[in-house]
């Protein structure tokens, strides 16, 4: 059967407020892909806020390099969040194929060892980051979904993080 380990997050949390920077820093991670929809902001929202933008504020004063990957297809979206945040970013990336990765490793001028992925999707974000060798971190997402498509996805991703024992 088809071995499932690729998936496997390195970690699973409730959100990015649980994660813990300090013990990542002390895997020697520098660099941090956030992705944004439902992972730093709900889908269908654009308020970004003040506690948001402190916490990236934070973990720039912590000496991470933040980058903002998305797969969205609306690079205003994006590119409004990564002004409001003062980060960098990659849109319509195409998680999990791996150029986004890639090029977010030159502009940060990391090795993937160096570098952290932490998003709500299974399929995109944590497989992308797996198969980059990259420390994966699995968030559950902000918002519920109400495309059917994404339903579906959720669904499939509960099945495997369920065979994953996560
Ligand atoms: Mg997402």
């Amino acid at each position: 059967m088809f071995d499932l380990g690729i998936l496997r997050p390195n970690q699973y949390l409730d959100s990015i407020q649980n994660i813990d920077f300090a013990g990542l820093k002390e895997k020697g991670i520098k660099g941090l892909l956030f992705d944004i929809d439902d992972t730093i902001i709900a889908r269908r929202s654009d308020v970004i806020g003040p506690m948001l933008f402190n916490f990236f504020e934070n973990l720039k004063d912590q000496g991470f390099s933040v980058l903002l990957l998305s797969n969205n297809f609306n690079p205003g979206r994006v590119e409004r969040a990564a002004n409001e945040l003062k980060l960098p970013f990659l849109a319509t990336v195409f998680k999990p194929l791996s150029f986004g990765y890639k090029k977010a490793l030159r502009i940060l001028n990391l090795h993937s060892p160096e570098v952290a992925v932490i998003g709500d999707q299974l399929f995109m974000d944590i497989l992308g980051g797996n198969r980059m060798e990259m420390h994966t971190v699995l968030v559950k997402p902000i918002s519920r979904e109400i495309a059917w498509y994404r339903k579906i996805m959720r669904f499939a991703e509960q099945w495997v993080l369920s065979r994953l024992a996560l």
